[in-house]
C-alpha cells in the first residue's frame, strides 16, 4: 500500500515510519513541516529505502496538503501531524488551534477532493486514519476507563484541539462518505521521544545530575503504552479496521507519575549507576503542578483486542528499560536537540485556573 504519513518526523510518526519500513512493502511520504518537535534524525535509520520519501510542508497549506496527495496518490493517509505538548498548549493556543483544528480541516479537504476522483476499486480501500488521544475524554476519578462511548470532555487546550479535530473526521465520515478512522491512544514512552515530555526529561535531567521536576504531588495517574506497541496498533486498525469505527489504544499500565520517576531512577541506578553510588531518586523534587492537570487518565482497548487481534508485546517494565536502555546508547542524538532548543525552560504555568473551574 502507499501510506501518506503527516507528522512522520514525530516521536510517534517516525516510529510508524521505521516500523513499516521494516516490517512491511508499504511505500511511504512522510509530510511533515518540520517544528521544533520534528526531526529527519528519527527518520535517519531507513532514509536511505527507496519505498521512503519526504516532503516538507504544512498541514494548513492547502495547495501543498492537495499537491503532495496528487503526486503520491495513497491507498491510506494516517494524519498525525499536530502541537502536542499540553504545557505549551497553555502558554500558548493559538499554534493548537491552527495545527490541529484548521490544519486537520485543510487535510480534510484535500484528501476528500482526491478520494472522490478516484476509481471506485481504489475508493473502497483508500483509508483516513487520525491519530488521536485519550486526554479528549477529560479527567477519571479512582475507578472507571475510557471506552468508545465515553462522552469527550477535554480540559486544556491541547486536548480541546484534538476534541475539536476528532470531530471534524467524524464529520466528513458521515457527511461525505469519507471512510475515517479515529484511533485514541493512552500516553506513549519510547526512543526518539522529544526530550521535554516526561520520561525522556527525566532521563536526561538524571544524568545531567539536575533535579527530577514532579509535578505537584506526582499522585496524576497515566496509562502508558510502548510507542512500538502503538504503531503496531495503527497498522492493526489500517488494515483491518472498520471505516467510520473508532478504536481505543492502551497497554493497561497505570502508573502514577512519582511511580514512573521512582522506576526510571531503580533502572538508570542499576544500568548507569551515578558517580557517588547514590540513587537518582535523591534528584526527584516537586514543583508547582500544571493548571487543571487531569487527575487519571486508563483506556479500555477491549475492542482493538478483540475485533483485531491486536495486544501490547511489551509490558512498562519491559518497555522502559529499552527506552532507558535506548536514551544511554544514543545521546548523539537527544544532546544536540537538548543544546539547539529551549527544552529546559518550564511551561504551563500561564493561565492558573480559578477555584471555581477546579471545581467544576
Ligand atoms: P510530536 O510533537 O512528537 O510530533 C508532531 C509532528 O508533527 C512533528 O514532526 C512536527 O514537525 C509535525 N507538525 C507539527 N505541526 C505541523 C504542521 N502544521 N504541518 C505539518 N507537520 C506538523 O507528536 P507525537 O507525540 O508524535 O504525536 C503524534 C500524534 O499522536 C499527535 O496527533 C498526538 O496528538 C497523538 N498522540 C500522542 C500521544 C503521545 O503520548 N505522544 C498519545 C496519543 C496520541
Amino acid at each position: 500500500m502507499r501510506i501518506l504519513v503527516t507528522g512522520g518526523a514525530g516521536f510517534i510518526g517516525s516510529a510508524l515510519v521505521r516500523h513499516l519500513i521494516r516490517n512491511s512493502g508499504d511505500e511511504l511520504l512522510v509530510l511533515d513541516a518540520l517544528t521544533y518537535a520534528g526531526t529527519l534524525t528519527a527518520l535517519a535509520p531507513v532514509a536511505a529505502d527507496p519505498r521512503y520519501r519526504f516532503v516538507r510542508a504544512d498541514v494548513r497549506d492547502g495547495a501543498a496538503v492537495a499537491g503532495a496527495i496528487r503526486d503520491f496518490r495513497p491507498d491510506i493517509i494516517t494524519h498525525l501531524a499536530a502541537e502536542s505538548h499540553v504545557d505549551r498548549s497553555i502558554d500558548g493556543p493559538a499554534a493548537f488551534i491552527d495545527t490541529n483544528v484548521t490544519g486537520t480541516f485543510t487535510l480534510l479537504e484535500a484528501a476528500c477532493a482526491y478520494w472522490r476522483g478516484l476509481p471506485l476499486p481504489a475508493r473502497a480501500i483508500f483509508r483516513f486514519h487520525h491519530i488521536s488521544t485519550d486526554e479528549v475524554f477529560g479527567s477519571l476519578g479512582e475507578t472507571g476507563r475510557f471506552t468508545e462511548a465515553t462522552a469527550y470532555d477535554p480540559r486544556s487546550p491541547y486536548s480541546a484541539s484534538k476534541a475539536a479535530s476528532d470531530h471534524l473526521v467524524s464529520a466528513w465520515g458521515h457527511t461525505y462518505g469519507l471512510p475515517v478512522i479515529v484511533t485514541n491512544c493512552s500516553n506513549n514512552y519510547g526512543p526518539y521521544h522529544f526530550p521535554e515530555k516526561m520520561i525522556p526529561l527525566m532521563i536526561v535531567k538524571a544524568l545531567a545530575g539536575e533535579t527530577l521536576p514532579v509535578y505537584g504531588r506526582g499522585e496524576n495517574v497515566r496509562d502508558w503504552l510502548f510507542v512500538e506497541d502503538h504503531v503496531r496498533a495503527l497498522q492493526a486498525v489500517f488494515e483491518r479496521g472498520t471505516p467510520g469505527r473508532r478504536y481505543n489504544i492502551g497497554g493497561d499500565a497505570e502508573r502514577r507519575n512519582i511511580d514512573v520517576v521512582r522506576t526510571l531512577c531503580a533502572l538508570l541506578d542499576r544500568l548507569h549507576p551515578r558517580a557517588d553510588g547514590a540513587s537518582y531518586a535523591a534528584q526527584i523534587g516537586f514543583v508547582a503542578d500544571r493548571p487543571g492537570h487531569d487527575r487519571r487518565y486508563a483506556i479500555d482497548a477491549t475492542r482493538i483486542r478483540t475485533e483485531l487481534g491486536w495486544t501490547p508485546q511489551e509490558s512498562f517494565e519491559s518497555g522502559l528499560e529499552k527506552t532507558v536502555r535506548w536514551y544511554l546508547a544514543n545521546e548523539p542524538w537527544w544532546r544536540p536537540i537538548l543544546s539547539e532548543r529551549a527544552t529546559d525552560q518550564r511551561r504551563g504555568l500561564a493561565g492558573s485556573l480559578s477555584p471555581i473551574f477546579n471545581a467544576l
